[in-house]
């Protein structure tokens, strides 16, 4: 299950940790059960959404301006289901979203100010899953800035100067990254006490997910092969890495 020598995510004393991923409903679609199993546990958990969503529609009435107050405000109250009080949004465009410069400064900017321990973001290799699905471009987007703003970026004070020199931000270590949406797990997490939690922050992506009941059901059927109707367990995997 994991190659970390029965390492979780039992850290001693309370952690920083920062979710950067590309859109609203992403942290918890990706992670959300972990992340609620964080709050739960006395860690402090803040979001950075690099867009809003604001393409994230079929409904030809709306555009993308109001899409984009509606996805953030659905993002908050998920957040807040989870037990997340601070969300930032980047305010890139969706859909459009490439690891640049500019990005990786602005997500630098982010962890300097707040400080994580850990960051989570989304794997940048992943190109597509299984047989059936390409990732998101804004996802791999998304990973690979987040991790170059993390090395070395945010820990070298020369790199993007100016945030050190005229915004007295300090340059910072971030000790692990935990990525998700990867193929290569290395850590697999038992979420089966929040997986509900989970799929209550999900209901309030209300735009996005459809039918509330058909997505509950969906997402209970996704307990791990070995274990039954009456008594399923969750997981979530991520690829663990520990910096410093
Ligand atoms: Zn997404």
């Amino acid at each position: 299950m994991s190659d970390l020598n029965g390492v979780m995510d039992d850290w001693e004393n309370p952690q920083k940790i920062l979710i950067v991923l590309a859109h609203p409903d992403d942290p918890e679609f990706f992670c959300g059960a972990s992340i609620a199993r964080w709050t739960q546990a006395g860690h402090i958990v803040e979001y950075c959404l690099l867009t809003c969503g604001d393409k994230g529609t079929k409904d030809r009435t709306i555009n993308s301006t109001d899409l984009c107050g509606i996805r953030q405000n659905e993002q908050r109250a998920a957040a807040a289901v989870i037990g997340v009080q601070t969300v930032r949004f980047l305010s890139y465009e969706d859909g459009y979203l490439i690891p640049s410069l500019a990005l990786r400064k602005d997500i630098t900017r982010v962890i300097r100010q707040m400080q994580p321990d850990i960051l989570v973001t989304c794997d940048p290799t992943t190109l597509y899953v299984g047989g059936t699905r390409l990732n998101h471009p804004d996802h791999r987007a998304a990973g690979q800035a987040a991790i170059d703003a993390v090395f070395p970026a945010a820990r070298d004070h020369l790199n993007f100067v100016e945030l050190w020199r005229d915004e007295s931000l300090e340059p910072h270590v971030v000790r692990e990254v935990w990525v998700c949406g990867t193929q290569q797990p290395n850590i697999t997490l038992d979420v089966t006490d929040t997986w509900e939690i989970k799929i209550r922050a999900l209901f309030e992506h209300k735009s996005q997910i459809g039918d509330p009941d058909q997505l509950a059901g969906r997402m209970r059927n996704r307990r791990t092969p070995e274990s039954s109707q009456e008594n399923p367990r969750y997981e979530e995997s991520f690829r663990r890495l520990i910096l410093g």
